[in-house]
């Protein structure tokens, strides 16, 4: 067995920089390629469900504290941004509904922005806007139903839509623009439903109101394997 001393030790350190220089030996010097996009979807198995989260759309939106931070002083705000290696003056929204395989359907959670980067996400993923048997909007905000509707048509031509009743009641008398545009068209597609309800095998409505008068969330319980 040999032995390296300390002092062999510390030389071949030495050398290596040395090394690198000399000609023939070769440094990396490949092109900059610019950061990389977000990716379109990201799938994960949850019990016997496959999910795929689909990036719908993102959004710089300008002064963050009117946001985030209206509980807390300026100089806090920027304080705590700081440490967190993020701007204060601006923040990145990233859009993401959701798309959940039960096996024996397709049901996608809201609709994000707009149909186009929707539609993308979906294709990336391996989906047409046709295979969805079921879209279930959580509240009818612009950022969750603005894929609706592609012009004057359904962006999921082919399938049933579902959301809260209390929601679309507020929505439905509000006068309000999201909602003439991207629900009103598709009313004969929809049921509405009460906290409580399955909207599809496994899948339970949850109140969860306040975010909007009727928002809701939707959970997932497994059941027992056999
Ligand atoms: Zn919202």
């Amino acid at each position: 067995m040999t032995k390296i001393t300390r002092r062999q030790a510390l030389t071949t350190a030495a050398a290596a920089p040395l090394a690198a220089a000399m000609p023939g030996i070769s440094m990396a010097s490949a092109e900059m390629k610019g950061a990389s996009m977000p990716p379109k979807f990201f799938r994960f198995q949850l019990g016997s469900f496959e999910v795929t989260t689909l990036l719908g759309g993102t959004q710089t939106r300008d002064n963050a504290q009117s946001i985030f931070g209206t509980n807390v002083t300026e100089d806090e705000f920027a304080e705590v941004s700081r440490a967190n290696f993020i701007p204060a003056d601006k923040a990145q929204f990233f859009f993401t509904p959701m798309l959940v395989n039960t096996g024996s359907e397709l049901v996608l959670f809201d609709t994000g922005l707009s149909p186009e980067p929707l539609a993308a996400a979906l294709e990336a993923a391996g989906y047409g806007t046709d295979m969805v048997d079921k879209v279930v909007i959580t509240h009818m905000h612009g950022d969750h139903i603005g894929g609706l509707m592609s012009g004057d048509d359904a962006t999921f031509a082919n399938a049933g839509h579902v959301s809260g009743a209390a929601e679309n009641n507020y929505w439905a008398s509000a006068e309000n623009e999201g909602y003439e545009a991207k629900i009103r068209p598709l009313a004969e597609r929809f049921s509405f439903i009460d906290p409580g309800a399955s909207v599809a095998s496994g899948i339970t409505a949850v109140e969860a109101y306040g975010h909007t008068p009727g928002h809701m969330g939707y959970m997932w319980k497994a059941t027992a394997s056999r």
